[in-house]
This record gives C-alpha cells, sequence and structure tokens, in this order.
C-alpha cells in the first residue's frame, strides 16, 4: 500500500494545470497569479511627502530663520511649485509632491502661527530631508513585485493595482463535480427512515471547496447502480476538469465506483494509502485529462482526505508555488497502534504564553464527524506502534 507522501506524488505527476484566463483586477482576489508583476514605476513615484504641515528649505533654519511666509497651498496630486525665497514656505498636505527649493517638512503640530506667516516651535529642529519620502526609496521601476504562482490576497491586488494592471492573468477556475453516491443516503429536509442516513458528505465538500475560493462547483447523487452511475459519470467526466465522489470506493458489493470509472476508460492511478482514516481512498485520470479522486464515504474519511489530498492538488493545478508545509506541536501524546499513518482531528490552543498547541480531538470512529464541530483540522502522525509525546512537532492541516 502506497504511503500518504507516495500518493502526494503520483497525484503532482498526473496533474494538468488549468488554464490561463484574464480577469478585470476587482475579480482576482483569491486567484493564482500567472504573469510576474513588475513596479511600473519608482515608488514612491516622487519626493512624498509624508506629512500635512509646511516645505520649506532647511538651510534657511540653520541659518536662524524661524518664521516664514506662507507663500501658497499645494495639495496631493498638484504639479510641485517652486519656493520662492529661503525665507518662504509652501502649506503642504500629505502625498503631495515635494515644491521644487524644498529639502523638508515641518509638521502642523511643530508651527505655532499657521496662517499668513508660519512660526516654528521653539525647541523645533527641521533636518534635511524630514517628513519626506525619497522617489525610488521604497522600489525601482522594472523591479519584480510578485511572482506568478502567487495567490492574490489584498495586498498583491493592491501592488497589481500600483502596478497599474486594469487586467490580470491568473488560472482559470476549475469545473468541479462533487459526486456522493449510496443508496442509504437521503437528503435533507426529506423524511428519512430509521435505517437511512443524511447525505452530508456532498455538502461538507461543497463548502469546504467554496470556502477555499472554489465556485464552480456541480453537485449530484448517484445510487449504486452499474448503468445509473455509468451514464451520469460519463457525462460527469465530459463536463468537468475534476471529479470528487464520496462513497462506493471500499470493498463492498455495492462499492462500483472504481470498477465503472475504470470500464468508462478512467486508469486507476492507485487504490488505497497505508493511512487511518481514508485507506480505500481512489485516485484516476480519465482521457480528457479530467482528475478523478474517490473518497470513502465515511464522513471523517471524506473531509480528511479532501484536505489531505484534494484542495492541495487543486491548488497545484492552479499554479500556485509550493507552499511550505504548516506544522505544529502536539499539546498532549498520542498512542498509535497501527502501521498506518494517522490523521488526528486537533483544536488549536494557545496557552498562557501565547503559543499554540495541536489539541488532539479524537473521534469515535471515521462515521463520527459530530466530534469534528469545533476542531480546526488534523494533524498527520506517522505510522506507529508508537506513542508520540506532548510537544512532538508534525504536519497540520486546516480545514478551512
Ligand atoms: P461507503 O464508502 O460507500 O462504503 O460508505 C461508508 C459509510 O459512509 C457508510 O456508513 C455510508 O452510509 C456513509 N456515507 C457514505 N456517503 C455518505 C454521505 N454522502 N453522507 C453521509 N454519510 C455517507
Ligand atoms: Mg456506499
Amino acid at each position: 500500500m502506497l504511503t500518504p507522501a507516495e500518493a502526494d506524488a503520483l497525484i503532482g505527476q498526473h496533474l494538468q494545470c488549468l488554464p490561463i484566463e484574464s480577469l478585470p483586477l476587482a475579480q482576482c482576489a483569491g486567484g493564482v497569479l500567472r504573469e510576474n508583476i513588475y513596479a511600473e514605476r519608482d515608488q514612491p513615484p516622487f519626493d512624498r511627502v509624508d506629512m500635512d504641515g509646511i516645505a520649506l528649505d532647511s538651510r534657511a533654519v540653520a541659518a536662524g530663520c524661524r518664521s516664514f511666509r506662507v507663500q501658497a497651498t499645494q495639495a496631493a496630486g498638484e504639479a510641485p511649485l517652486t519656493l520662492a525665497a529661503p525665507g518662504a514656505c509652501i502649506d503642504i498636505m500629505t502625498g503631495a509632491v515635494l515644491p521644487v527649493g524644498c529639502d523638508s517638512v515641518a509638521p502642523l503640530e511643530e508651527i505655532t502661527t499657521p496662517g499668513v506667516e508660519a512660526a516654528l516651535g521653539p525647541a523645533v529642529r527641521v533636518e534635511p530631508g524630514q517628513y519626506v519620502r525619497r522617489r525610488g526609496s521604497d522600489t525601482r521601476q522594472g523591479a519584480l513585485l510578485v511572482s506568478a504562482g502567487t495567490r492574490l490576497r489584498a495586498p498583491e491586488v493592491a501592488i497589481a493595482a500600483a502596478a497599474g494592471m486594469a487586467r490580470v492573468r491568473l488560472s482559470s477556475q476549475p469545473m468541479l463535480a462533487v459526486i456522493s453516491t449510496g443508496n442509504e443516503l437521503i437528503e435533507p429536509g426529506e423524511p428519512v427512515l430509521a435505517h437511512q442516513v443524511r447525505r452530508s458528505n456532498a455538502y461538507a465538500i461543497v463548502s469546504a471547496l467554496r470556502e477555499h475560493g472554489f465556485q464552480r462547483v456541480a453537485d449530484d447523487h448517484l445510487h449504486d447502480d452499474a448503468e445509473e452511475l455509468r451514464e451520469r459519470l460519463r457525462f460527469h467526466l465530459e463536463t468537468h476538469d475534476v471529479l470528487v465522489l464520496s462513497g462506493g470506493v471500499s470493498m463492498g458489493k455495492f462499492d462500483l465506483v472504481p470498477r465503472v470509472l475504470e470500464e468508462l476508460g478512467v486508469r486507476a492511478i492507485f487504490h488505497k494509502v497505508a493511512q487511518r482514516p481514508g485507506k480505500p481512498l481512489w485516485f484516476g485520470m480519465a482521457p480528457s485529462g479530467a482528475a478523478v479522486f474517490g473518497l470513502p464515504g465515511n464522513p471523517v474519511s471524506t473531509l480528511v482526505c479532501l484536505s489531505r489530498y484534494v484542495l492541495p492538488a487543486l491548488y497545484a493545478s492552479l499554479g500556485q508555488s509550493p507552499q511550505p508545509p504548516e506544522r505544529l506541536a502536539l499539546g498532549a501524546p498520542v498512542t498509535i497502534n497501527t502501521p498506518l499513518t494517522h490523521f488526528i482531528p486537533v483544536r488549536i490552543e494557545q496557552d498562557d504564553w501565547g503559543r499554540p498547541w495541536a489539541q488532539p480531538a479524537p473521534t469515535n470512529g471515521s462515521g463520527d464527524f459530530t466530534a469534528l464541530a469545533g476542531t480546526d483540522g488534523f494533524v498527520e502522525l506517522p505510522p506507529g506502534p508508537n506513542t508520540y509525546r506532548k510537544g512532538f512537532v508534525t504536519r497540520l492541516f486546516r480545514w478551512s
């Protein structure tokens, strides 16, 4: 059986990168950048005043001048004025260009008689360059500001806007099909009999995908019927980039999903990973290039496999640069009795010094999804038998 790392590698080898699309900047938050962003101009683009006050020539102050004739007012966005004489000053606003002939700004708070004549307070010093941010002191024109493969959040969107980009080249969003299987499953809102089960996985998967910014998500439910599976899966394979199935991949008589997928030409890349929960995980590739994840139906297994394999695979197919794994220390010892990698749900809690710990919140088996309420994700623990002590640092996967 494969280890989780071997499963990661196989998924990575087969995934295809999604095509590029150009989107208006206002629609690109959360997208993965597929071009570099370079500085359009020096930043700041001019010698920028960083304080409301008066702009003056510090040499006049050095020569003993304490009171200055206010020659004019210059707001942000106005072309720079020129200082008329060393004893003059210009009433200046934050964000304005430093006027020609000035080299410094005295803030309003330090001026005793603002008006026609501006006098510096008795102890006020004026150094050359004070409250002036020189052109190009942050970055130079042409500098690489954000690299392709970066996920755009608010700071990167601001940088793209400042670089003058009205549109940005991003990975197009994948078309995702979330497909639950099982005759026992009943939609929330419908009457449910004692021997039936609510169809919760599909809702969990769709909401996880939405939380992670995937919006093009279709949802379907199929019975454990070879004919129905064949017909609907053929359609979904033709119309989607990625299929996320839940249920029907174990060893039971009605676990028909792998067989039907293979009949439809989907090549099985692996079936089963040495892990708990989620051992029956199935992954394959369709001739169309669509990736197919067959997640085991037990609700904890489904969510763990989604976060552990499917979401990272989706980010990789968006072209996102690999992220360093997030790691955290166990807040209590955990004993593993089997030779399988274990995924243990955790709550992230801070101690009195503000340090975060992964507090294990074990479930009562892989069907016990009610125990997941309030957890933040899960940690990955290497195979046992072993006891991992408090403080053992290991990989953390967050639900969102
Ligand atoms: P399966 O992987 O189809 O053998 O299902 C394993 C267990 O998960 C069974 O107890 C199913 O009833 C349950 N299950 C499967 N799919 C879902 C679902 N969509 N929502 C809730 N439980 C499910
Ligand atoms: Mg089933």
